[in-house]
């Protein structure tokens, strides 16, 4: 029982019925991969490029730009690794890329895909790093695309991502619109990522970065859970998968919400793995469906977490 219990601590992440819930990491470059790798990670889930770009007079060249990606690549032989292209705007802007104007409210400007539709060089430029990267190691790159809108928006970070010969091209639900129409956007790209931030931002109409709106930051708000559904829908119809890579992923009771959703793979801050993986492997799939039904019942946060934990019977004394 002890070896069990040690495997479910550092193993791959799965229900205790042996449905597989890949657990990887966030990660803002190759300092933080040590962590990633301590903590158990199978892979990343999220690589925040934007670190590379900020607070520098200058774009990184593709040289620089391929040596970091190689370096994260190389920590995870034969592993999943999901880098994340640029994600700049007004909100997180960069020294050698001034917003062309003003903007009163920078979350909704010109940032993410958006910045790249007006500046395609940055994104082919980043584009033809990773794909260097990739062609020197054995992990399997994919790419994904953040503030992404709508399914014409998606084909066309696909068709950039086909022309620089990378295998497997995404797109981040972080938007409403494509949420309701994931679908459509999994049609389109190899896989969906979740990232609930945003979507709780872009869905309650609440700036993530005002500390007196946090109640409608709560990813336990059951219209975020209804979006979410309907994003892994969206996916699962198409044959494609769909993880979270939201700060929701790092939370073991909502993590088993979002397995009973129908999400497929889960990305946190390192630390937040341990937890995570040990709440899985406590329930089968479910009971995951089960809470995940409750919470998605609820007319409150508060309520969708009790409604979801009393199907969760192994986080006593975990979470
Ligand atoms: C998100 O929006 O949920 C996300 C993962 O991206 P970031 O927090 O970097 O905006
Ligand atoms: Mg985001």
């Amino acid at each position: 029982a002890r070896k069990a219990v040690l495997a479910a601590a550092s193993g791959p992440g799965a229900t205790s019925d042996g449905h597989a819930v890949p657990l990887l990491a966030n990660i803002g470059g190759p300092g933080d991969v040590a962590s990633a790798l301590e903590h158990g990670a199978e892979g990343i889930g999220l690589y925040r490029t934007e670190f590379l770009f900020l607070d520098r007079a200058t774009a990184p060249s593709g040289q620089e730009q391929e040596s970091a990606y190689l370096e994260v690549l190389n920590a995870f032989p034969g592993g999943r690794v999901i880098v994340r292209t640029l994600d700049a705007g007004a909100d997180k802007p960069l020294a050698f890329l001034p917003p062309r104007g003003e903007e009163p409210n920078p979350a909704l400007g010109e940032r993410g895909l958006r910045l790249f539709k007006i500046n395609p060089e940055i994104m082919n430029e980043q584009l033809g790093a990773l794909a260097r990267a990739a062609a020197q190691s054995s992990a399997k790159l994919q790419v994904m695309a953040p503030m992404v809108a709508t399914a014409e928006e998606a084909a066309w970070f696909v068709a950039a991502c086909g022309d620089a010969g990378l295998p497997s091209a995404g797109v981040m639900i972080e938007i409403p619109s494509a949420a309701l129409r994931a679908s459509d956007l999994a049609a389109e790209a190899d896989f969906l990522s979740i990232g609930t931030n945003d979507l709780a931002q872009y869905t309650f109409a609440a700036d993530r970065q005002l500390g007196a709106l946090t109640m409608l930051q709560d990813a336990w708000q059951p219209a975020l859970l209804d979006l979410i559904a309907l994003a892994a829908a969206g996916a699962v119809g198409r044959g494609k998968s769909c993880g979270v890579c939201g700060e929701a992923a790092g939370d073991p009771v909502l993590a088993c919400v979002l397995v009973g959703l129908g999400v497929t793979s889960l990305s946190m801050a390192p630390p937040a793995l341990p937890a995570v993986r040990a709440a899985l492997s406590r329930h089968d799939r479910e009971q995951c469906v089960l809470a995940a039904q409750a919470a998605r019942a609820a007319i409150s946060p508060q309520e969708a977490r009790t409604a979801a934990r009393s199907h969760l019977p192994g986080l006593a004394g975990l979470a």
